[in-house]
């Protein structure tokens, strides 16, 4: 749909000079491309303000003429990539964020609006692209994301989003991706002991101190939440029983031969351990194998506490 002539896209009348310097002074990238070819090597770059180039660490002579995929990295998202292509090949404007490479290697995230540009005849000639770099925001929410999923205290996973990773596993599961799926439920004991003993704070420290072990003692796939107080919770995706026995038998250990730091004190504490490994044909939901796991660590702690009980 492009016209024919390579005429220049600029001239005196369509951009005047004027134009170029407030453009060239705007905190947004500005990239004019020709309209095709949309495969490769794709529309060239024909004109771009300053940031453009500065942002991306480019010479001007480096980026006119190549095709903005110059920018992309093995970590830009493919999907976003090819919801802007679908776009483009429609000539529908499109807007979208994707992680950008400058020329040393360095990242940074990059919002984009696409709109096509039509001649007098309405023929598409060029595309035009304003850039917006985001980083500082893209940060934040992926900041305000962990904070959101994480326990203050403790930095393992809340309750909400440990029930929402089990509840992704169990899907796994169920779609064929693993065999059976375990959960170890922790509750330490006689916390209030330590409490009233040592103080809150204290109790504090032994919570914070009980997480960095137990998340030591995970697999890549593992996952660990708080589920309230001092009660715990590790989630063990393609487990079968033994093996999580074993898991929990470790850290019983652990836990015993590790007491916890306050100040100048050391805190011996101990941990009742509760197993529920199920298949996919008796877990439907993440109640399902929480309340297993539970009623094994009741059992632990009605059969005396500091051990291991299996569902
Ligand atoms: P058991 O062996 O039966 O588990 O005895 P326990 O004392 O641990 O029992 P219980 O669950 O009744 O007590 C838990 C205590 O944990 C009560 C509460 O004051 C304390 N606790 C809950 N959350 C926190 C916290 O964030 N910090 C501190 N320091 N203590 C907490
Ligand atoms: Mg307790
Ligand atoms: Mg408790």
């Amino acid at each position: 749909m492009q016209k024919d002539s390579h005429e220049p896209f600029f001239n005196e009348e369509t951009f005047p000079k004027w134009l170029v310097v407030c453009i060239d002074n705007l905190n947004d990238a500005i990239v004019i491309t020709e309209a095709e070819p949309i495969d490769a090597p794709g529309p060239k770059i024909v004109w771009a303000n300053k940031v453009f180039f500065s942002r991306n660490g480019y010479a001007a002579h480096e980026l006119i003429g190549q095709n903005p995929r110059i920018l992309q990295g093995p970590l830009t998202d493919r999907n976003t990539l090819d919801k802007v292509r679908a776009a483009l090949e429609k000539w529908q404007p499109v807007r979208a964020e994707t992680l950008n490479y400058r020329k040393d290697g360095t990242t940074y995230w990059n919002e984009f609006e696409i709109v096509p540009i039509a001649d007098e005849n309405g023929w598409f000639t060029h595309w035009i692209s304003v850039q917006r770099d985001v980083t500082e925001r893209k940060l934040m929410e992926a900041k305000l994301a962990e904070l959101a999923s994480t326990d203050f205290l403790t930095s393992v996973l809340n309750r909400r989003s440990f029930i929402d990773k089990l509840s992704e596993e169990i899907d796994r599961l169920h779609r064929g991706y693993s065999q059976s799926l375990g959960v170890v439920m922790i509750d330490l004991d006689y916390f209030k002991k330590i409490n009233d003993t040592y103080g809150h704070a204290a109790g504090d420290a032994v919570l914070k101190d009980f997480s960095a072990l137990a998340s030591n003692s995970l697999r890549k796939t593992d996952a660990i939440g708080r589920m309230g107080g001092e009660e715990f919770a590790v989630l063990l995706p393609n487990i079968d029983i033994s093996t999580a026995k074993m898991f929990a038998e470790r850290l019983l250990n652990s836990v015993n031969s590790t007491p916890a730091h306050f100040n100048e004190n050391l805190i011996h504490y101990t941990a009742s351990l509760g197993i529920a490994v199920m298949d996919v044909s008796m877990i439907r939901t993440a109640d399902d194998i929480l309340m297993n796991a539970d009623k094994a660590l009741y059992q632990a702690k009605q059969e005396g506490r500091n051990r291991l009980a299996i569902y």
